[in-house]
C-alpha cells in the first residue's frame, strides 16, 4: 500500500485547486461578471497550451483527457438545447469510463501502433456520440431513464451516477495500491470535479468553472510531471544528480556528506545479469531513502549514491550511515535463475565527511568523501569511513 502521507499530498494538490475554483463559482454573485464571461476563453487557451506541452514532453495521457473535454465543452456551447441535453447525458456516462481507460493505459508514442489505436478509440467515441445525437436510439433512452437509486440526482441520470461510482471505487483502489500515485490521485479528483460540475449545472457558471478547474488540475500535474522528469531518477525514483547539484548550492555553513558505492557490483552484474542488477539498485535505493538524521539520499550515477546531511556534524551522521550499511548487508535478496531461487547479499561502502573552511565549494567536500570511500574499499569493503 502507498504511504498515507504521500496519498494525502497527491490528493490535496488537485483537490485544493478544485475547491478554489468551486468557491469562485459559488460566490459568482459577489464577483465581477467579467471574470466569468472570460472563463470560456481561458479554458480554450489553457487547453491548447496543455495539448502543446503534452505533445512536446510525450505525455499523451493529458492529450486524451483534454481533447474530449474541449469537444464536450464546445458541444454544450454550440449545440441546440435538446442536443446539448443529450450530449450532457452521454458524456456523463462516457467521460468517466474514458478517464479510467486512459489512466490505466500505458504511455506510448502518439504515432506508435498503440497510440494510433488510442486515437481510433477516441474517434469512435466521437462518432458514436454524434450518431446518437442525430439518430436517437429508443432502447438507449430507456436505459438512460433506468431507476437504480431511491433518490434522484437530477439533472444526472441514475446510470451516470452508477458508472461514476464504479470508476470512483476503481480509482480509489488504484490510489491506495498502484505505484503511479501522482496520476491516480489526480484522475480521481478530475472524476469528482467532472461529476459534481455536471450535477451542479444549475448553479450559475459552475460548469464553465469546473471545466476550467479540470484544465488547471491537468496543467499543474503536467508541471509536476516535468519537474519529476528533470529531478528524479527513472530507475530508483530517488532524486538524481541534478537535484543533488541544486541542493548542494543551498547548503548552509555546516553540513556533512556521504558518498556510497555498492561493492563488487560489476561481478554481480556479470553473474546474475543486468536486470537483476537493476533490481538490486532499486532495493538499495529504497533503503537509502529511509536514512535518518535529517539526511537526504540521491543517485549520483550508476551504482553510486550521495547523502546530504544539512547542518549536521560528521559524528552525528556516522551512526545513521552505518545503520544503512548494516541494514543492506543483512537484507536477503532473492534471485530467480532458471527456476532456481538463490538468496544473495550485497554490501555497500561509504565515505563520510563534514565540510571545513578549507573546502572551496561542496564539490571539494564531495572529493574528500570520495577519497574516504576509496579507503573503505581498500580496508576490505562493507565499511563506513569518516575523514
Ligand atoms: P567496487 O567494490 O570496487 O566498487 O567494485 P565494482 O565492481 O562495484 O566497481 P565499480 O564501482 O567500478 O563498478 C560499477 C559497475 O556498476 C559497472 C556497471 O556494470 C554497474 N552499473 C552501473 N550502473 C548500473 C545500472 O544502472 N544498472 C546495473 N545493473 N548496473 C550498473
Ligand atoms: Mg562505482
Ligand atoms: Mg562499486
Amino acid at each position: 500500500m502507498n504511504s498515507l502521507k504521500l496519498i494525502a499530498i497527491n490528493i490535496a494538490i488537485p483537490l485544493f485547486t478544485y475547491v478554489v475554483f468551486a468557491l469562485l463559482a459559488f460566490n459568482s454573485a459577489k464577483l465581477p461578471a467579467f471574470l466569468f464571461s472570460i472563463a470560456p476563453y481561458i479554458f480554450y487557451t489553457l487547453s491548447i497550451i496543455i495539448l502543446w506541452v503534452s505533445w512536446h514532453f510525450n505525455r499523451n495521457k493529458f492529450i486524451f483527457v483534454i481533447a474530449p473535454l474541449i469537444l464536450i465543452y464546445t458541444g454544450f456551447e454550440y449545440l441546440s438545447a435538446v442536443k446539448a441535453t443529450q450530449l450532457f447525458h452521454y458524456s456523463s456516462i462516457i467521460y468517466p469510463i474514458h478517464l479510467l481507460i486512459f489512466l490505466v493505459l500505458k504511455e506510448r508514442g502518439l504515432f506508435s501502433v498503440w497510440g494510433i489505436l488510442k486515437i481510433v478509440f477516441v474517434v469512435l467515441e466521437v462518432v458514436v456520440v454524434l450518431l446518437l445525437l442525430y439518430y436517437p436510439n429508443e432502447l438507449l433512452q430507456e436505459l438512460l431513464n433506468l431507476k437504480i437509486f431511491s433518490i434522484s440526482f437530477y439533472p444526472l441520470k441514475d446510470i451516470a451516477i452508477a458508472v461514476s461510482l464504479f470508476v470512483f471505487f476503481v480509482m480509489s483502489a488504484l490510489v491506495l495500491f498502484n505505484r503511479y500515485l501522482i496520476y491516480n490521485a489526480t484522475f480521481l479528483i478530475i472524476l469528482i470535479a467532472y461529476s459534481s460540475g455536471l450535477y451542479l449545472l444549475k448553479t450559475p457558471y459552475f460548469l464553465d468553472i469546473t471545466f476550467l478547474a479540470i484544465d488547471m488540475i491537468v496543467f499543474i500535474l503536467l508541471i509536476r510531471e516535468t519537474y519529476r522528469l528533470a529531478f528524479y531518477d527513472e530507475l530508483t525514483s530517488m532524486p538524481g544528480r541534478r537535484a543533488l547539484v541544486e541542493d548542494m548550492a543551498k547548503l548552509g555553513r555546516k553540513y556533512s556528506l556521504a558518498m556510497i558505492d555498492i561493492d563488487h557490483f560489476k561481478k554481480f552484474n556479470d553473474t546474475y545479469g543486468h536486470d537483476t542488477g537493476d533490481e538490486v539498485l532499486k532495493m538499495v535505493a529504497s533503503k537509502l531513502l529511509s536514512v535518518g538524521g535529517g539526511g537526504k539520499a540521491y543517485r549520483y550515477g550508476g551504482e553510486e549514491f550521495t547523502i546530504l546531511f544539512p547542518s549536521k556534524e560528521v559524528n552525528e551522521c556516522f551512526g545513521h550511515v552505518d545503520i544503512l550499511r548494516q541494514n543492506i548487508a543483512t537484507s536477503a535478496f532473492v534471485v530467480r535463475n532458471k527456476k532456481k531461487a538463490k538468496t544473495i547479499y550485497i554490501n555497500i561502502s561509504a565515505g563520510l565527511v563534514q565540510n571545513s573552511p578549507k573546502d572551496k565549494n561542496p564539490f571539494a567536500v564531495m572529493k574528500r568523501a570520495d577519497n574516504a570511500l576509496y579507503k573503505a574499499k581498500e580496508a576490505g569493503r562493507n565499511k563506513v569511513i569518516k575523514a
